[in-house]
C-alpha cells in the first residue's frame, strides 16, 4: 500500500508542476471576497409566535414581537462609542451604523440615520395615547423603537431604539499576510480553515518576472514561490496565532522544497508586510531553533513583502474544487488532515 502511495505521489509531482493541460487559456484574476453583512435579500421573514418565542430570549421577545420599551439607560449598548453596525437581534438585517449614532440623553440607543434602504420600515403607533412613528425591521417586523423629528443634521431625525432589538457587530480589523510553503493549493485549504481568516488568495511572490504564469513560475526561473494572500481580522486571530498555523503546516526544515515538490518555487517563505510581523516572525523562528525540537535548522525566509501576483482563476480553491484530483488526494489532502490536528484551536 504504502508503495502505491508513494507511485502516486511521485506521478504528483509531475502533474502539480509541469502538467499543463488544465492551463487555464484566461489569466483571470481572482477576487477578494470578504464576507459582509448582508444587504442582499429579497423575502421577509415571517414565524409564528411560538417560533420567535423559542429563537428570541424572554427581554427580546417582549420588545420585538410585543411591542415593549426598555428601561432607559438600562441597555449597554446606549453609551457604546464602538465602531460597527447593529443587526436587528431577531433576523441579523443591518439596520445602524456606529457612526450614525449619537448621544441623545433619552437613555436609549439612538441614530439620525438608518443603515441601508432595507433596514427599517416606519409605521403609525398610537399606542398609550401618543401618536409616534414606530420603526420596525424591514425584514422580519420585529419593533424596534420610535423615529422623532428633533435629531440632528443632515436627517433632523432621532431613531430612538430599544438596544435589546439589537445585536452589535463590530467593525472587522482585516489585515494580511503572505506565506509560502510549497504548493499554494495546499497551504490555501489549510489557511481557509482557520478561525478569522476571511480570504486566502493563491498567486505568486518574491521573484522579478511581472504578471508571471504557473507555467513560467513552474520553470523555477521566476524567482517567484507559490504563496498565498491571508486576510484576516486581528480582532478573531492574531499575527503570532496564524504563524503557529504556518510552522506546522508543512516540513519546516526543508530547504527549496516541500516534500516531493523540489525547486525554489517551493520555498519556504514568510513575506512580512510590517516591521510587528517581521519582529514576531523572526522570533518564532528563533524560538524553533532554540526549542531542541528539530534536528535540522528552521529553513524558512523571512523577507520584506514587495508584490503578490494573483495566480489564474483555476488555481483558487483548487483543493476545494478538484477533491479527486491525484495531487489532491496523495498530498494536498493528507498534509491538511496532519495540520489541522496540530491546532484545533484556531479551526472555524
Ligand atoms: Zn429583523
Amino acid at each position: 500500500m504504502k508503495e502505491i502511495v508513494t507511485l502516486i505521489a511521485v506521478l504528483a509531482v509531475f502533474t502539480n508542476c509541469t502538467n499543463s493541460q488544465q492551463q487555464s487559456t484566461t489569466d483571470d484574476a481572482a477576487q477578494v471576497t470578504i464576507p459582509s453583512i448582508n444587504t442582499t435579500w429579497t423575502d421577509k421573514i415571517v414565524k409564528t409566535e411560538a417560533e420567535w418565542k423559542q429563537q428570541l430570549s424572554a427581554d427580546a421577545y417582549e420588545i420585538t414581537r410585543e411591542k415593549g420599551t426598555e428601561r432607559p439607560f438600562s441597555h449597554a449598548y446606549n453609551d457604546s462609542k464602538k465602531e460597527g453596525v447593529f443587526l436587528c437581534v431577531a433576523c441579523q438585517n443591518p439596520l445602524f451604523a456606529s457612526n450614525t449614532k449619537f448621544k441623545s440623553g433619552t437613555g436609549w440607543p439612538s441614530f439620525y440615520d438608518f443603515y441601508f434602504e432595507k433596514s427599517v420600515a416606519v409605521g403609525s403607533d398610537n399606542s398609550y395615547g401618543m401618536s409616534r412613528d414606530e420603526v420596525v425591521c424591514a425584514r422580519c417586523d420585529a419593533h424596534l423603537g420610535h423615529v422623532f423629528n428633533d435629531g440632528p443634521k443632515p436627517t433632523g431625525l432621532r431613531y430612538c431604539i430599544n438596544g435589546v432589538a439589537l445585536q452589535f457587530k463590530p467593525q472587522q480589523d482585516l489585515r494580511s499576510a503572505v506565506f509560502a510553503e510549497g504548493c499554494f493549493w495546499c497551504v490555501e485549504e489549510i489557511f481557509e480553515s482557520v478561525k478569522g481568516v476571511t480570504a486566502v488568495v493563491s498567486g505568486y511572490a518574491g521573484g522579478e518576472e511581472e504578471n508571471p504564469t504557473y507555467r513560467q513560475v513552474g520553470s523555477g526561473s521566476t524567482g517567484h514561490a507559490e504563496a498565498i494572500e491571508v486576510t484576516y481580522d486581528a480582532g478573531v486571530i492574531s499575527y503570532t496565532e496564524l504563524l503557529k498555523v504556518y510552522f506546522n503546516s508543512g516540513d519546516i526544515t526543508q530547504v527549496n522544497g516541500q516534500g516531493n515538490d523540489i525547486g525554489k518555487q517551493y520555498r519556504s517563505i514568510i513575506f512580512y508586510k510590517t516591521d510587528e510581523q517581521r519582529t514576531l516572525t523572526e522570533n518564532y523562528i528563533k524560538n524553533l531553533n532554540d526549542s531542541g525540537e528539530y534536528s535540522q535548522p528552521i529553513a524558512v525566509d523571512v523577507e520584506e513583502f514587495t508584490k503578490f501576483y494573483i495566480a489564474e482563476k483555476y488555481h483558487q480553491d483548487y483543493v476545494k474544487l478538484n477533491p479527486n484530483q491525484s495531487y489532491v488526494v496523495a498530498v494536498s489532502i493528507p498534509r491538511y488532515k496532519k495540520a489541522i490536528q496540530l491546532f484545533p484551536e484556531l479551526l472555524k
